[in-house]
């Protein structure tokens, strides 16, 4: 008999016949012996809808009431789970993230977990209950209600999985494990039996959206099994995400990350004196704008051309900041482009070998893609290209190293 902490994402609860079929599958574990504590989403499209529900009222709407409004969808799902669970004879109990004081910081739609109270949990399962939990909301020190960033019902299912010393923490999705990139765009893409957390890390990082990072880190931290499995096919064994297994041979390139969602601003003509990059990026975190990548290029004239790019809801904001200061910054352009994608090639195995660089960089140039900014670590080489060139280079990214194929 074990403890397991399961996660239903949106599209696994996104109707009533669904959560049908998740109640179903609960009580299969349950008959099994299992405790389980159930971590659910909002049905699916039900935050995308709180949030332009928001934005028609005030945007950016107040980030306190924005939380109160987004932590609705998930309290709708617990209740739908719970009933449909006692009406098929097995006790459950629903659970606020506030109830369960799954107490957070205030960082209002991106706040941490601090701490989980885990006796009214544990008396539930001494009784024979199934704890059903709403994910993705906590609350803070002075009882406000948070919100832990999109996909954060991943992080709720692992902290929880951690505080309750879970045997394993299940993410149930619409998808039957991790792949070798996101097989809505590469169909030849291959399950992977098992990635390690470094390495699923760095794909949750660079844009891949199966799991949220945060979800990894605590796993990671906290060393819970963390396992990816589809709630639409009979049980398969999905992908366990566990420590890396030196023992084993290590495929080159684990995966293909990408991420549509950044934006880059370069700054031309600078003049090239130390204190400028700093300048410039303390203006840009001084409005709390995160920076991904950067590429800082002497031209011929012995001025500096500075380019980096940013989340591209920060896009606007960056490039107002940026002209704004161009004149006392001595810049002679500023220029901003919102059509780029990021596409990042992951693997451990990288670290030992060489040339993977090249090969990455002749298959995109066969394709005719152009490279606008390059970035590596001992893990992963990440490129930022056109995104018309999203689909076409993440196959051929795909083809070029083989990873429809077993390592
Ligand atoms: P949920 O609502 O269950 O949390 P998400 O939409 O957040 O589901 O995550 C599942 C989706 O992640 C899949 O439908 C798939 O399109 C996408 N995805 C992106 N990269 C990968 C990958 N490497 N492996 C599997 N799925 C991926
Ligand atoms: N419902 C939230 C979202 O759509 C949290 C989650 O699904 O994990 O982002
Ligand atoms: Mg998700």
């Amino acid at each position: 008999m074990a403890l397991i902490v399961q996660k239903y994402g949106g599209t696994s609860v996104g109707s009533t016949e669904r959560i049908a079929v998740v109640a179903e599958k609960i009580i299969a574990a349950r008959n099994q012996g299992h405790d389980l504590i159930v971590v659910v989403s909002a049905m699916s499209g039900e935050t995308n809808r709180l949030v332009a529900l928001a934005k028609s009222v005030a945007d950016p709407p107040s980030p306190r009431e924005f939380d109160v409004l987004l932590a609705t969808g998930e309290q709708v799902t617990i209740s739908l789970l719970s009933m449909a669970l006692e009406a098929r004879g097995c006790p459950a109990r629903s659970y606020t993230g506030a109830q369960v004081h799954i107490l957070t910081d205030s960082a209002y739609t991106k706040a941490r977990i601090l701490d989980i109270d885990d006796q009214r949990i544990h008396a539930d399962l001494a009784q024979g209950k199934v704890v059903v939990v709403a994910g993705f909301q906590g609350i803070d020190a002075e009882g406000n209600i948070t919100t832990l960033g999109r996909g954060g019902s991943d992080t709720t299912a692992v902290a929880l999985a951690t505080a309750l010393k879970a045997d394993e923490c299940q993410i149930y999705t619409d998808v039957d494990g991790v792949y070798t990139t996101d097989p809505r765009v590469v169909p030849e893409a291959r399950r992977l039996d098992k990635i390690c957390f470094e390495e699923m890390l760095e794909m949750a990082s660079l844009g891949s959206k199966v799991l949220q990072i945060r979800s990894v880190e605590f796993a990671s931290k906290y060393k819970v099994p963390l396992r990816v499995l589809s709630s639409f096919t009979e049980e398969g064994q999905g992908t366990l995400i566990a420590p890396e297994d030196k023992t084993m041979e290590q495929a080159l390139i684990s995966g293909i990350a990408f991420n549509r969602d950044e934006a880059k601003l370069t700054l031309l003509g600078v003049q090239d004196s130390p204190g400028f990059a700093a300048q410039i990026l303390g203006h840009i975190a001084d409005a709390n704008i995160e920076v991904d990548m950067i590429i800082q290029n002497i031209g011929a004239d012995g001025t500096t051309d500075f380019t980096f790019t940013v989340h591209r809801n920060d896009y606007q904001t960056a490039f107002s900041i940026l002209q704004n200061h161009a004149k006392d910054l001595g810049v002679r352009e500023v220029q901003g482009d919102e059509h780029i994608v990021k596409i990042s090639l992951v693997g451990v195995g990288m670290r030992s070998h060489a040339g993977i660089a090249s090969t990455m960089f002749k298959a995109l140039a066969e394709e005719g893609i152009n490279i606008q900014m390059i970035s590596t670590s001992e893990i992963k080489i990440s490129v930022v290209l056109h995104e018309k060139y999203l689909e076409l280079g993440v196959r051929t990214l795909h083809a070029a190293f083989n990873l429809e194929q077993a390592a």
